[in-house]
């Protein structure tokens, strides 16, 4: 097991506004952040994320709870004491200063001899591959200040580096570059990285693990893979990608799956994080629309390869797997998009799910029409009980 370098423990931070009324930003987290790793804080506006990360760069002190750095308290550690950087996505670079001496300024500060600082300021630079050292900032792109940033944080070779929002001013071209190339400097000097963002494409893209957060709260902590296709709470399930949602009753459970009754002939099985549920029992079930698979009730299904079945055939194929989820629906929306077609199907009394079927053979191939029945499928597990 990685060591641990960040370790957050019951930490709550109020905030006094209005008076007497206390606002509580963050909510009795606990986090465990390991060295090395490149750890993403996500969540909507005003969930915590920035005052959480303030905290642990010394900025903010918790109203309660502890903050560990590789085993140490640093409650009463200075932010300039803490081994931590911080970037910012407003940049905040030294307007009047090229940008050699607002790399090398932080060195200089603590008494590095000029020569030093330059060639250690130069590496930062090579490492964000920024060779304009002579300019000033405002001569620089948004781009090309946050590498500034970048370098000027990594300078000082800290074992923890703070991202708030870093790539929020860049368009989204540039935003996709900066992502892979910091993915690749993280990997480079190999320190813990802790991002900011309520970007959950950035998020699934560029982290190792990633903390879901809402109202100051934790609620799911785990790889990117864990948190889009097993998320154990409706919010987790809902903030990440496109997912569908069906509201049904437990009514009894099978191995780890829980068997859903959805309408009155309807009845599903889907995966359960919480097998404590009690039959009975109101849950939503979360299917992603990528997860669905559609077939023409008549006629034929055709397969990649270009091979084909009877329609039927495959149909009682596909109900030999006792996992396997089907009903049969209606096909009432059509949106071609390129990659995929996206659908939407009735069945059931009055029920309906979003589909996304890739678009791997000839669109006129694999295309549905409005009105058409279709036969709908998927994995139970595929599918997840949750419980708000
Ligand atoms: P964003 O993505 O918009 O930056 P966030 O998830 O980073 O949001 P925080 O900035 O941590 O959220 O704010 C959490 C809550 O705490 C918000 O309701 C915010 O208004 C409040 N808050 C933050 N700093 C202070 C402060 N210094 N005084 C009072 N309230 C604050």
């Amino acid at each position: 097991m990685a060591q641990i370098d960040i370790e957050l423990r019951n930490v709550i931070k109020e905030f006094t506004s209005h008076g007497e009324m206390r606002l509580r930003a963050v909510d009795n987290i606990q986090l465990e952040i390991y060295q090395g790793e490149f750890f993403a804080l996500l969540g909507p506006s005003g969930c915590g994320k920035t005052t959480t990360l303030r905290m642990i760069a010394g900025f903010e002190d918790p109203t309660s709870g502890e903050i560990l750095l590789r085993g140490n308290q640093v409650q009463n550690v200075p932010p300039f004491h803490r081994p931590i950087n911080t970037v910012f996505q407003d940049y905040a670079l030294f307007p009047h200063m090229s940008v050699l001496q607002n790399v090398m300024f932080g060195l200089e500060m603590e008494g590095a001899r000029k020569a030093d600082a330059r060639r250690r300021a130069i590496e930062a630079l090579e490492l964000v591959r920024l060779t304009q050292y002579d300019r000033k900032p405002r001569q620089l792109s948004g781009g090309q200040q946050q590498r500034v940033a970048l370098a000027r944080a990594l300078v000082k070779k800290p074992a923890v580096l703070l991202l708030d929002e870093p790539l929020g001013a860049l368009d989204l071209k540039l935003r996709k570059e900066m992502q892979y190339e910091l993915m690749t400097m993280q990997e480079q000097v190999g320190i813990t990285f802790i991002y900011v963002t309520h970007d959950q494409e950035e998020a699934l893209t560029m982290a190792d693990r990633i903390a879901v957060m809402d109202k100051g709260k934790v609620l799911q902590v785990g790889t990117p893979e864990e948190i889009y296709e097993t998320p154990t709470t409706r919010f987790v399930a809902d903030f990440i990608g496109e997912t569908n949602f069906l509201q049904g009753t437990l009514s009894g459970t099978e191995g780890n799956c829980g068997i859903v009754k959805l309408d009155g002939s309807t009845i599903i099985k889907a995966g359960m994080n919480e097998p404590s549920l009690s039959d009975d029992q109101p849950v939503t079930i979360a299917i992603r629309p990528e997860k669905i698979n559609l077939f023409a009730v008549e006629g034929r299904v055709r397969y990649p390869d270009g091979s084909s079945d009877r329609a039927s055939e495959y149909k009682t194929a596909v109900m030999r797997d006792p996992d396997i989820n089907l009903v049969e629906g209606t096909i009432t929306s059509t949106n071609y998009i390129g990659t995929d077609t996206r659908y939407v199907v009735t069945f059931g009394e009055g029920l309906h799910l979003v589909a996304r079927v890739q678009n791997y053979g000839l669109r006129s191939e694999t295309v549905f029409q409005n009105g058409q029945r279709v036969n709908i499928f998927w994995d139970a597990d595929h599918s997840r009980v949750l419980l708000e």
